[in-house]
């Protein structure tokens, strides 16, 4: 399978990416050409060549920002004789089989670097790591590839690190960075890149990714596109996570659970809480794991109770806030995917109440949609769909989340 096929639903940008890989691939037979008959590489890439240094991925959450990205890193490190080497006018690099291919896709390819962050910011001296490491020479001869899938979270700092690795990049660097939007990202290092806006992949389109991909029966995979509205990640994890269907199920529930001002405050702690229990979780998973690895690694002898050696409480401590600020990230992520899905219920009262002749997303609780249809006004609607939005801006500002969720609430009820 080639490492298109993963980019769903996204055709303008997949050609585009193809034709830089082409590009890509002639600048390197052309180059190792040169040098094998020891002459100067060819200077000139000329203004017609497809491929540059710096690329950003804007598009919607789900869309596949990062999956295209790696796809378009797997192609750059594509060695297969049948796709690479034949220059600009031959097949398009990006097998899916070849050594470069798979070890770039798993993430284990020499001269690829896959940034993802579980954190909040990206801070400078993480971005001064990632400069010098694009500054090497690529170990396999083709490109040295970093891909930073949260360039949004980059603190103002870490964007001018930045901008001046960009704007003066070695010779056979590049620079995939992704973010929600263009806006997220310093404009002098928008002016840098070349930007590729991806657009949200059609329903069908993700059923049929998570049938041939991800071998879901197709009509879980088309309830599952359907609900997340063309959300790839998350209607994969809704077809195949127990859990993410339940926490699914109950906020759906929520719009008819808000008659008086008890059912508010009651509705938002649940909400909180549910996104607490997530980060509860996500900690219970790694955080042990992680701090006995520091641990470890500080040299805490065994048997003496553990005792830490002197000077390395300040590693420890260090790690301690990381895990604060992740357990932050994942309530805030949890909590914002419930408001999506709330979002989504509304939508599709909207629809009934406007007749609108179209699948509604949540169609496994259409008896409430109704009865929410038919006791309000599509002005109602659109005045709790801002409710919604409202909340998801107020916890963007950092409002404390309960107050934030019971202001929604009561918005609803109200609305
Ligand atoms: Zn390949």
């Amino acid at each position: 399978m080639a490492v298109w096929d993963d980019v769903v639903g996204q055709e303008r940008v997949t050609a585009q990416l193809a034709a830089a890989a082409r590009d890509a691939d002639a600048i390197v037979v052309a180059e190792s050409a040169a040098q094998a008959a020891g002459e100067q590489p060819p200077a000139d890439r000329g203004g017609t060549s497809q491929m540059t240094h710096a690329w950003l991925f804007t598009g919607p959450p789900g869309a596949g920002r990062d999956t295209a990205a790696r796809a378009f890193a797997a192609a750059l490190q594509c060695v297969s004789p049948d796709s690479a080497g034949a220059g600009s006018s031959g097949p398009t690099p990006g097998c899916g089989f070849c050594d470069g291919c798979h070890t770039t896709l798993v993430g284990t390819h020499a001269d690829v670097e896959i940034v993802r962050t579980d954190l909040l910011s990206i801070g400078v001296k993480e971005t001064r790591d990632l400069v010098r490491r694009a500054s090497l020479s690529p170990a396999s001869g083709r490109w040295q590839v970093i891909v930073l899938e949260d360039a949004d979270r980059l603190t103002e700092g870490a964007g001018n690190v930045l901008l001046k690795a960009v704007e003066e990049p070695a010779p056979r660097t590049v620079w995939l960075l992704c973010a929600p939007s263009i806006e997220d990202v310093l404009p002098t290092i928008c002016s840098r890149c070349r930007h590729l806006t991806l657009r949200t992949p059609p329903v069908s389109a993700v059923a049929d990714v998570l049938v041939r991909r991800d071998g879901i029966d197709p009509e879980a995979a088309d309830r599952a596109a359907r609900a997340t509205q063309g959300h790839i990640d998350r209607a994969r994890r809704l077809a195949t996570d127990e859990r993410a269907r339940a926490r699914r199920a109950a906020v759906l529930k929520l719009p008819l659970r808000i008659d008086d001002i008890g059912g508010c405050l009651k509705a938002a702690q649940e909400l909180i809480d549910a996104a607490g229990e997530d980060a509860k979780q996500v900690a219970e998973e790694v955080d042990a794991k992680e701090t006995e690895e520091l641990r470890a690694a500080l040299g805490a002898a065994a048997g003496t109770g553990g005792r830490l050696p002197r000077g390395t409480a300040g590693a420890m401590k260090e790690l301690q806030d990381k895990q604060k600020r992740r357990s932050t990230r994942t309530q805030r992520d949890s909590l914002d995917l419930a408001l999506v899905d709330l979002t989504g219920f509304y939508r599709d009262v909207l629809a009934l109440q406007m007749g609108a002749s179209v699948p509604l997303a949540n169609d496994e609780v259409r008896d409430s949609i109704q009865r929410i249809a038919a006791s309000s006004t599509p002005e109602r609607t659109l005045r709790r769909i801002e409710a919604v939005i409202a909340c998801r801006e107020a916890l963007d500002r950092n409002v404390a989340p309960l107050l934030a969720v019971e202001a929604m609430t009561a918005a609803l009820r109200a609305g």
